[in-house]
């Protein structure tokens, strides 16, 4: 069996009180699955998400972060915070951050090596607007999110970075990639790391309307490494179905 990521981004959704079972949950699935499993939760939740899911199967995070260690800037959250939490991963990128926030290329890059040099995984998301595919650009929208999110980065810390395919016009919107289509960008994105950075083992994820009754479909492609799951990993039995998903290497 080929070895799954599913990661869920719960984006600003969520209680305390509903967490609590979720964590409960979560550990149990993680547990009887021979996939990776994880949560990137909003920073307030992150504390209880140490206590809840340390020493656990399952990998927890956060869903942004700042570049900078320490200062002035109110409102955001360092790399070493979320360390001193124990997350394992970061979404960087993500297509929110960039079009609701206005966060750009340099951003990212900046965030991206922060992340690393801290010890944290980042989760890259990368992906084309609905107008960008339409005129033909998502490739080269796509080589210029990853060349610029990765440069000045070394190729041994390139591959310790988890990369997301997300087209914008599939994120959040009911409508997911075909799988052809998620296949044919998530192998463009694993040569062009290979031919680009000697990446040869990329971890490629695809997000955009994932659900259980398309996850077979679409992680059973060959350049598809697992799934970034946003709406559908707020309920633990859909989210669930995905997290069983087995796969033939
Ligand atoms: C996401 O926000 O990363 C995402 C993939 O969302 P959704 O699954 O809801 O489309």
């Amino acid at each position: 069996m080929k070895k799954l990521y599913l990661i869920g981004n719960m984006k600003m959704n969520m209680s305390l009180s509903e967490l609590e079972p979720y964590f409960e949950h979560i550990v149990g699935i993680a547990e009887n699955s021979s996939n990776v499993v994880g949560v990137c939760v909003p920073y307030v939740y992150i504390n209880m998400a140490k206590y809840m899911l340390d020493g656990s199967k399952v990998l927890f995070g956060a869903e942004n972060m700042y570049h900078a260690d320490k200062g002035a800037f109110t409102g955001e959250i360092s790399a070493h915070m979320l360390n001193d939490f124990g997350c394992d991963l970061v979404i960087l990128g993500h297509s929110e951050r960039r079009h609701i926030f206005g966060e750009t290329d340099e951003d990212i890059n900046l965030k991206v090596k922060k992340a690393l040099e801290t010890g944290i995984t980042p989760i890259l998301c990368f992906g084309e607007t609905i107008e960008e595919r339409k005129a033909g650009s998502t490739y080269n929208i796509v080589e210029r999110q990853i060349t610029s999110a990765l440069q000045d980065i070394d190729e041994e810390d390139i591959g310790r970075i988890i990369f997301a395919y997300e087209p914008v016009w599939a994120i959040g919107t009911g409508i997911s990639a075909t799988s052809d289509q998620a296949e044919e960008i998530c192998g463009f994105a694993k040569r062009l790391l290979e031919d680009n950075y000697c990446l040869k083992n990329s971890i490629m994820l695809y997000g955009g309307s994932l659900k259980a009754d398309n996850a077979q479909e679409i992680l059973s492609k060959e350049s598809i490494d697992g799934g970034l799951i946003g709406g559908a990993c707020l309920k633990l039995d859909e989210f669930q179905k995905i997290i069983d998903t087995k796969v033939e290497k």
